[in-house]
């Protein structure tokens, strides 16, 4: 089993020093237009893109971090308006060490699709995943529909970490990412040790 899952993860055994390289799979799952792609843009690339675009296909970037100086990449997934369609199917699932839920704080239904989404990611994933579940456009205060405590709550009750972020001005999107990928660091660690 130890020897299987360290195949899955570690996929480079070995980086120009000698060391260790991890790449973990990362998916970003919610209802449309919650800002998923913005959130992946601004952390990859430190982009955001005002008018939202309906491109179809997936899509990912590769980010790196380092973590006890080894060098951990995430490989972090993107629907792609595919979400759109019900068409997010099991591969996009498949291999996927951590999960971002995201969903907009100014719009209560997307907030009311989380454990929808929290169902899809339990029937098709196939190991243990790291879950964070993001407000997304805390820049709206004035629009808000969803309170923290709510977040908070369902968080707690599904046992995933909770974070507001806003793709749009930057604030806590670094740090919605690097928590998952942390924790899946310390996750996979942990059963190879
Ligand atoms: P996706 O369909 O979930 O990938 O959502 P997008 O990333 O395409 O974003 C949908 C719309 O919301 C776009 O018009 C974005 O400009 C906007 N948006 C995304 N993130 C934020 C944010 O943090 N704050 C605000 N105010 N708008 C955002």
């Amino acid at each position: 089993l130890i020897r299987k899952l360290l195949e899955d993860i570690v996929m480079d055994s070995s980086d120009d020093e000698g060391g260790q390289q991890y790449l973990f799979k990362i998916v970003i799952i919610g209802d449309s237009a919650v800002g998923k792609s913005n959130l992946l843009s601004r952390y990859a690339r430190n982009e955001f893109n005002p008018h939202s675009k309906a491109t179809i296909g997936v899509e990912f970037q590769t980010q790196s971090i380092e973590i006890d100086g080894k060098e951990v990449k995430a490989q972090i997934w993107d629907t792609a308006g595919q979400e759109r369609f019900r068409a997010v199917t099991s591969a996009y699932y498949r291999g996927a060490f951590g999960a971002l839920l995201v969903y907009d704080i100014s719009r209560r239904p997307t907030f009311e699709s989380i454990p929808r989404w929290l169902d899809e990611l339990k029937t098709h994933s196939d190991t243990t995943v790291a879950k964070m579940l993001v407000g997304n456009k805390c820049d709206l205060e004035s629009l808000r529909e969803v309170t923290i405590e709510e977040g908070k709550t369902l968080a707690e009750t599904e046992g995933l970490f909770f974070i507001e972020t806003s793709a749009l001005d930057s604030t806590n999107v670094n740090k919605a990412f690097e928590i998952v990928i942390h924790e899946i660091y310390d996750n996979v660690s942990r059963k190879v040790l």
